[in-house]
């Protein structure tokens, strides 16, 4: 592409993500469309003859636009958020244009070494100690697995040479509350979900650290080797924390790996009256926290933060003939060598330019913001007899269901708890078809679940009141439904 074409090309693309953001409360948040009907309207023969630009970014415009379920819109408040700044848009854009891959310090100095600087400097924003080091990955998912590698490498001394033959069979802890992505995890790394034993959890659904004890020496006698434990701050289904600095001990006592999954909730660290939900958090090996979710990073960026860099590195260096460095010169950090894959994003760079627009005070506003809405959100749950709260809300999600008051009581009743249950599956559906917001559900005491999730950069209190409304109305509206029909 010419370089005057590409200009103008770039500059039609910029007014793309610009008009969308714009626009973008005009868009149903979940796209009117079913499974195939994109595939039918965008399918067929493979391009044979070069087409048009202008072709190509006016079905942009037409296909690709509209038919995203919408993220960035300010009533998305499904699983969690991950919302895209507009100084991360323009990073992407950079590091999309330099298409750098900083996979060795050579192939991206510049990537190398913002990357350290940017996650020193959210080390210390966090409030973390300086002995914590990191790297950042796609996913928390990956994360989380190159710090169960380093558990592994830990606990059997050469699992990354001698594969896992040769020493017990290991154990990893957490508690069902724990994402999947430690459960997957323990597969990839050759643990086996048989590997990995779901610790009770108490009232809270915070693992209970004398039960984790308990299966520890229970595991030990039995055989197994007991490799690490994964404990939650903010668990995806209802933000439960885990008592963290009680399971330090117990690793301490069992010297066991411990990883700190706080891949949502992790951000709000950033405002030191939240550091309360995170005591004992500077005492783990390994804490993943991901930007892209509530750091208003744009997809992709997960930050794995961890005190052991050279047993991460242990872990899942490998260095090829093709990949050392023979200048004798200081080869830098080659970041390739402390994560599961090769080629990499240098994701140092959208965080750098994020980091200087926002001001780490610029990000603890916008969190504070959210976690008052959440905060009014809750209360006003709390107030109304019609709904109920199923779990606490210690961050920016809300868990509650529609609870009419004439079923106060009875909602032990296995026909109330049935009826109940369809009720506010109804009621998703119902608000979610009408694409004024967009939210997801859980099960709570096995109770099905709204959750309202807040932490779109983009969500306003209008945004939440009006959610609120709605949810009120359309609740009102199946009650009158339901009730006609029970005459
Ligand atoms: N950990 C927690 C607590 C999560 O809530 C999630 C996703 O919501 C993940 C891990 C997985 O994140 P990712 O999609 O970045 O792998």
């Amino acid at each position: 592409m010419p370089a005057a074409e590409l200009r103008a090309a770039l500059h039609e693309a910029a007014d793309i993500v610009a008009d969308y953001l714009e626009d973008i409360e005009g868009y149903a948040v979940f796209p009117p469309v079913s499974p195939g009907e994109l595939t039918r309207r965008l399918d067929g023969p493979p391009p044979e003859e070069p087409e048009p630009l202008e072709d190509i970014l006016r079905d942009v415009r037409a296909q690709v636009v509209p038919n995203v379920t919408h993220w960035q819109h300010p009533s998305y408040f499904a699983y969690f958020p991950a919302s895209a700044s507009g100084i991360g848009l323009l990073g992407e854009m950079v590091a999309s244009g330099l298409n750098a891959n900083a996979f060795l310090w050579r192939t991206s100095p510049v990537g190398a070494e913002l990357e350290g600087i940017t996650v020193d400097w959210l080390r210390e924003g966090l409030g973390l100690p300086a002995d914590f080091d990191g790297v950042f990955n796609d996913t928390a998912s990956i994360s989380s697995l190159a710090a169960l590698a380093a558990a592994r490498q830990h606990a059997t001394g050469n699992a990354s040479q001698a594969g896992l033959l040769a020493s017990a069979p290991l154990r990893l802890y957490t508690s069902a509350e724990a994402h999947s992505s430690i459960e997957r995890a323990a597969m990839i790394l050759g643990i086996g979900r048989e590997g990995v034993r779901k610790v009770a959890v108490d009232r809270d659904r915070a693992m209970d650290p004398i039960a984790l004890g308990q299966a520890i020496t229970e595991d030990r006698a039995a055989g197994w080797l007991p490799a690490g434990v994964v404990a939650t701050i903010g668990t995806t289904s209802t933000t439960a924390v885990d008592p963290v600095a009680a399971i330090a001990d117990v690793c301490a006592a069992e010297g066991l790996w411990l990883h700190v999954d706080a891949a949502y909730a992790g951000p709000t660290a950033l405002i030191p009256a939240m550091r309360g939900h995170f005591a004992g958090w500077e005492r783990a090996d390994s804490i993943v926290i991901n930007p892209h979710k509530w750091m208003f990073t744009p997809f992709d960026c997960s930050l794995l933060l961890t005190r052991r860099m050279s047993i991460l590195r242990e872990a899942l260096s490998l260095v090829p003939e093709y990949l050392r460095t023979t200048d004798g010169k200081d080869t830098g950090r080659d970041y390739n060598e402390y994560i599961p894959q090769l080629g990499r994003r240098a994701r140092g760079i959208k965080m750098w330019m994020q980091l200087r627009y926002f001001g780490l005070s610029g990000l603890r506003a916008r969190l504070q913001e959210h976690l008052d809405l959440a905060a009014e959100l809750a209360a006003a749950i709390d107030a109304d007899p019609d709904f109920e709260r199923l779990a606490a809300a210690p961050f920016g999600l809300v868990c509650f269901r529609w609870r009419p008051a004439r079923l106060v009581g009875r909602e032990g009743e296995a026909a109330v708890a049935a009826e109940l249950d369809a009720a506010n599956e109804r009621l998703m559906n119902r608000l979610n078809e009408t694409g004024r917001l967009f939210l997801s559900h859980t099960r709570v005491d096995g109770s099905f679940t709204l959750r309202i999730a807040i932490g779109n950069i983009r969500t306003e209190r209008r945004h939440v009141e009006d959610a609120w409304r709605l949810v009120r109305e359309l609740a009102a509206e199946l009650d009158g439904a339901d009730a006609s029909g029970r005459r």
